[in-house]
């Protein structure tokens, strides 16, 4: 399964088109096709970022409108690098799509079709799982802190347990984030990622051309989690596109600081037939 860059509307993203995911319309966000005005130039999914809320909210309903998912079905949380995922149900809908999610958390998992789970990133890594056997449905934010963590194998855990997923059966996207090219640490992040996996930790670590640092791939990292937690290496799709690397298509925390939009993940169940 690959991840593919789409567009629809004038609104490109991101997605896994393979078959399997029909039931589960699903996208990452890129900075274009929205209204925003620079610095958040132009697809602006973040609601606190200082930009006009009408904005906002016409770029959520671009971008839903493009991937498939129902603007006025968001859940958000409030993210705060931590392992926590959380149920929800069509009671923690958000009426304005501008408004910002208050539960903090940084994971959600539901069963509800037609609710739309979303997470931002801009530059930390998004990922979405999906059991189309069970039909569920979790998305996650994965900064290093939380990739350290965990919080990819919170989400199947929470599917698994909360739920009564099978992990042969689920299938996961990991987004476009930041990549091992430019995410570059002191070691206190390769300590946490081998105090947290040990040897699994190891292929994602490598020392920098700069002393005492390291370069980190933190997708492959949470992609080893996914594995960890029973998930078949062929279900999981990995984006080979990095957020600091290609800056006319994202956003990028670490090159560009708190000036900048947000990037948003999104899942949801379909709510009709599937044809
Ligand atoms: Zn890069």
């Amino acid at each position: 399964m690959d991840i593919i860059r789409q567009e629809r509307h004038g609104v490109p993203f991101y997605s896994c088109n393979h078959p399997a995911w029909l039931g589960a319309p699903h996208g990452f966000s890129t900075r274009l096709g929205g209204v925003s005005p620079a610095p958040w130039d132009s697809l602006n999914l973040g609601a606190n970022r200082g930009d006009d809320p009408a904005n906002v909210r016409e770029n959520f309903t671009r971008f839903c409108a493009a991937i498939g998912t129902d603007v006025h079905a968001l859940v958000k949380n409030h993210q705060v690098h931590s392992r926590q995922v959380r149920p929800v149900t069509r009671s923690h809908v958000c009426l304005d799509p501008a408004a910002p999610g208050v539960f903090e958390a940084d994971g959600l998992v539901t069963d509800v079709p037609g609710v739309c789970l979303t997470i931002f990133s801009g530059d930390c890594i998004p990922i979405l799982l999906y059991d189309p056997v069970r039909r569920c449905v979790a998305a996650a934010h994965a900064g290093w802190r939380g990739t350290a963590a965990g919080i990819a194998a919170q989400a199947v855990e929470a599917m698994v347990h909360g739920y009564g997923c099978n992990p042969g059966h689920i299938l996961a996207a990991i987004g476009p984030g930041i990549g091992p090219c430019c995410f570059e640490t002191h070691a206190d992040v390769p300590d946490a990622l081998q105090a947290a996996l040990g040897q699994d930790s190891v292929p994602f670590i490598r020392p920098s051309a700069a002393e005492g640092k390291f370069q980190v791939d933190l997708k492959g990292v949470n992609r080893r989690w996914l594995e960890r937690s029973g998930l078949s290496p062929h279900h999981i799709a990995v984006s080979s596109a990095c957020t600091a690397c290609q800056l006319d298509e994202f956003w990028s925390h670490r090159i560009q600081g708190g000036q900048r939009g947000s990037m948003a993940a999104m899942i949801q169940l379909s709510t009709g037939e599937l044809s």
